[in-house]
């Protein structure tokens, strides 16, 4: 049965997309929509296999309803997937013959940017279908504000492990100084933080040493630098059975998407008495930039005060894990599993 595939957890719908005249393969996932709308990004990737793209659409789906439900959004989850090379397959053509699909729902699933999509990928889908958000002309780049919630989860996450929030000469060291990494960095300096970054980009690097005072470090090693506090702002996967013994920061929170490598490496970390902000959590500033502008109440400082409110949420999960001797991560499931089961029992209640 498809429905016993590991990663399709209940899934409310999966649609598969065709379209011989573009060549549109596509899949759109929508894993939940109790709280709302499934909102989540469209990933253009060139997926070794069709199974390969069901399968990522379906985990990245999941996601995206825990990371709604833990923001407090009315929204649900879903994610879609458009198998091809960003590069060589992306015409305007292929966008608008997938953004017929996503009007054809009607509403159910509202699409945004991902790897491989960009808000001038939006903007010709949202030709054919008002579903779609991450518009230039209206919210923009949702960075800055993810590394707003970024840098309150931080706080948080430095409170509960160090006993204050307070970063002046704690050594924070920073994965990636992209679009989240570097305006993070730069808040961080404010605070008079010791940084320690890196990235694969060495001009990067450099403008970050002069800017900051940041001090260089290479990007195979910054997880094990000595460091209060290790930010992955780049990659997935970074906790991983190799990177996890050699972690000496006593917190993991940063921005990237999917982190831990495998599920069991949130116990690794909590084994090792490393507190780790789980990514869905503090990451979710984005999202929240993204559903107000669907919500058609877009404003920048209202943004910046819900995802300032990411740090109360992770304090709630770290006060229960430390309660119940259990990893953060596992806590956090289990949160965003309740806040759904009541959701679902409150729809059960109006009919
Ligand atoms: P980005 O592409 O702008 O920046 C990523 C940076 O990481 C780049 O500067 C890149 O050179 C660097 N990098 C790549 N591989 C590296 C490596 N091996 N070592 C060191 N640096 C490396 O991406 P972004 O928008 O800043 O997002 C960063 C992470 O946060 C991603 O995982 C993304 O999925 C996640 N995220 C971003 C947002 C957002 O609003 N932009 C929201 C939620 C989650």
């Amino acid at each position: 049965m498809w429905t016993d595939l590991p990663d399709f957890d209940d899934h409310e719908m999966v649609v598969l997309c065709h379209d011989a005249e573009t060549g549109l393969r596509a899949v759109i996932a929508v894993h939940s929509t109790l709280a709302g709308p499934a909102v989540g990004g469209t990933r253009l990737w060139d997926y070794a296999t069709e199974a390969d793209a069901v399968t990522d659409a379906l985990r990245l789906s999941r996601g995206m309803t825990y990371k709604n439900v833990m923001a407090g959004l009315p929204f649900g989850g879903g994610k879609s997937v458009i198998i091809g090379d960003s590069q060589r397959d992306k015409t305007d053509a292929l966008l608008t013959a997938f953004a017929h699909r996503i009007e054809a729902l009607g509403g159910t699933y509202v699409a945004a940017e991902d790897v491989g999509t960009g808000p001038a990928d939006m903007a010709v889908m949202a030709r054919v279908t008002n579903h779609v958000a991450g518009l230039p002309e209206r919210g923009g780049d949702p960075s800055p504000i993810t590394a707003w919630g970024v840098y309150h989860g931080i706080k948080a996450a430095a409170r509960a492990a160090f006993g204050s929030g307070q970063l002046t000469n704690k050594f924070i060291a920073i994965q990636g100084l992209g679009h989240v990494g570097w305006v993070l960095a730069e808040r961080l300096s404010k605070d008079n933080a010791r940084l320690i970054v890196t990235d694969i980009d060495r001009e990067v690097v450099e403008n970050a040493a002069w800017a900051f005072g940041a001090q260089p470090a290479d990007p195979d090693e910054i997880h094990a630098v000595d460091a209060d506090i290790f930010v992955p702002c780049a990659l997935g996967g970074v906790i991983n059975p190799t990177t996890v013994g050699e972690i000496k920061a006593g917190v993991v929170a940063g921005a990237a998407n999917n982190q831990l490598a495998t599920p069991d490496m949130g116990a690794a970390l909590h084994a090792r008495g490393i507190l780790y902000a789980p990514d869905y959590v503090i990451n979710a500033g984005g999202i929240i930039s993204v559903t107000s502008e669907i919500e058609g109440t877009w404003d920048r400082d209202l943004a910046m005060r819900r995802a300032q409110d990411i740090g109360k949420t992770l304090t709630e999960i770290f006060r229960r894990a430390h309660a119940e001797g259990r990893p953060t991560a596992d806590v956090a499931d289990t949160i965003a599993r309740e806040r759904l089961a009541a959701l679902k029992a409150h729809r059960e209640a109006m009919v």
